[in-house]
């Protein structure tokens, strides 16, 4: 009936909303790009894009923290040491799959020949040893000074810095703010600067200091009986505000990404300078992407909680397109979340724990992508790699992959560590600029695929224990 159509179309009006806005985004991009706006004119046209990418900033690091701290607080200590055990083992394994993937993958299709000559480079980059990389990443766990890490910001030389539209003016325009292992992304950006150009309104916010403080704190209040019940009280009421927010931002999403996706068409560079290796390269990592977002994981989904994936990767179509749209998983938390616990019923409790940890550590578009080009870096400089080398391309791989930042173009910047691990030239890193930007919206949708299906994946495993909790508290159980 009629009602039934307008039901049907107001419960489903986000999906379309958000299809509409990557679909009208797209045209409008494709139309206006023989204008060849001028960087001032992208800019401006860009705008609603890059105010969505700001909303979404703003409420990250609020989310990130009274989620934790609630998600901990929630669960009694052996529940979430349960759950995390569960959370972690998933993202090994996912993380490790993804890597070895990318590798078998990389190999087969062969992208490299063995010649850099016809190959158009950007940009330079300098040495950093994986060393001083992995202890900054240790060293950030733990803030000196939480408010610091809260606030912290990149000082930029504007002056220095050449806007080449090819390799991320969408990314300068908007900034990103979350920046999960500031101090060692801070070093690697200073002298990665001239090939990526670091946006000055990148606030290294040190997420992974703070997700490490969050969980310790949930852990405590949660232990704390009556006197921890006023600070439980406040998170679980700031959460709740924070989500109010998102709600709200929800409605002007597809607005923005309508507009980032259509900015970036209009900016990117014409495919011809993209050589037959590069092209090469550039499909390998999307077959290699495909196979994990549209095989590995809905699989895995299905085998652990026998039920049907396509179900659940639909309700979280709003947090995909928002994660192409963004290149940013950090900037998508606040969609994933509400996609999760609105439209997939996951539980809070678990959504709170693992969301945020998820997001800043669980990278599998990020390790299938670092060790791909790795190798492809090794191919085009006829590097024969042996197999101990190619195991420590797996394991920086997904090293790298934890210590990059939610941000977009982060996993370009880790690369350096997995280069330097086997003696590649890091200076090759600018060989595959120039289409970066275009396989980074891919991964982070990845990324937040991986995610999600995560958290899936642990409510179902976890849900004794959830169930326990509740009777133990006294909620209301619903019986499956
Ligand atoms: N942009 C990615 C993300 O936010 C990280 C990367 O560069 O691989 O998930």
């Amino acid at each position: 009936t009629k009602e039934d159509v307008k039901n049907y179309l107001f419960r489903n009006a986000f999906v379309l909303l958000t299809v509409t806005a990557v679909i009208v985004g797209t045209i409008l991009g494709f139309t206006l790009r023989p204008y060849r706006m001028s960087y001032r004119e992208v800019k401006y046209f860009s705008f609603p894009g890059e105010l969505l990418m700001r909303m979404l900033q703003m409420l990250v690091l609020p989310l990130i923290i009274s989620s934790l701290v609630t998600g901990m607080a929630a669960l009694d200590s052996k529940a979430s040491g349960k759950m995390g055990m569960r959370a972690v083992v998933y993202y090994m394994t996912t993380t490790i799959i993804a890597v070895v993937i990318g590798i078998i993958i990389v190999i087969i299709i062969h992208p490299g020949k063995g010649t850099k000559e016809n190959m158009h480079r950007e940009g330079k980059i300098v040495r950093v040893t994986a060393a001083d990389a992995f202890l900054d990443l240790i060293r950030n766990m733990f803030p000196p000074n939480l408010v610091e890490a809260c606030f912290k910001q990149f000082k930029t030389n504007y002056e220095k810095r050449s806007f080449k539209v090819p390799v991320q003016a969408n990314e300068t325009l908007v900034g990103a703010v979350i920046n999960n292992v500031s101090e060692a992304m801070e070093t690697l950006t200073r002298i990665t600067e001239e090939m990526v150009p670091v946006p000055g309104s990148v606030n290294g916010v040190n997420a992974l200091g703070l997700v490490v403080f969050s969980m310790c704190f949930g852990f405590v209040i949660g232990n704390m009986k009556e006197q921890g019940q006023a600070l439980r009280e406040f998170f679980d009421s700031l959460n709740e505000a924070i989500m109010r927010l998102v709600a709200v931002i929800m409605w002007y999403a597809p607005v923005g990404i309508l507009f980032l996706i259509a900015g970036k068409i209009v900016e990117m560079e014409d495919m011809g300078v993209i050589g037959g290796q590069l092209a090469m390269y550039t499909v390998t990592v999307i077959v290699g992407l495909l196979i994990h977002a549209v095989i590995v994981l809905p699989l895995l989904y299905f085998l652990v909680t026998r039920k049907n994936p396509w179900v659940f990767i639909g309700g979280l179509l709003q947090a995909l397109v928002t994660a192409l749209g963004t290149s940013s998983s950090s900037a998508t938390l606040p969609i994933t979340f509400k996609c999760l616990e609105e439209n997939n019923g996951v539980d809070k409790r678990v959504t709170r724990f693992v969301l945020p940890v998820g997001a800043t550590i669980n990278m599998d578009g990020t390790a299938l992508y670092e060790a791909l080009a790795a190798i492809f870096i090794a191919q085009v400089n006829n590097f024969e790699l042996n197999f101990g080398q190619i195991i420590t391309i797996s394991i920086t791989a997904t090293a790298a992959s934890i210590g990059a930042a939610g941000i977009p173009q982060a996993g370009l910047v880790t690369m350096v560590i997995v280069l330097t691990s086997v003696g590649l030239p890091t200076d090759d890193i600018t060989l595959i600029i120039a289409v970066d930007w275009f396989l980074d919206r891919l991964r982070t949708t990845t990324n937040v695929l991986g995610d999600s299906l995560g958290a899936g994946i642990v409510e179902h495993l976890s849900r004794h224990e959830l169930k326990n909790r509740d009777v133990e508290m006294g909620n209301s159980v619903i019986e499956e």
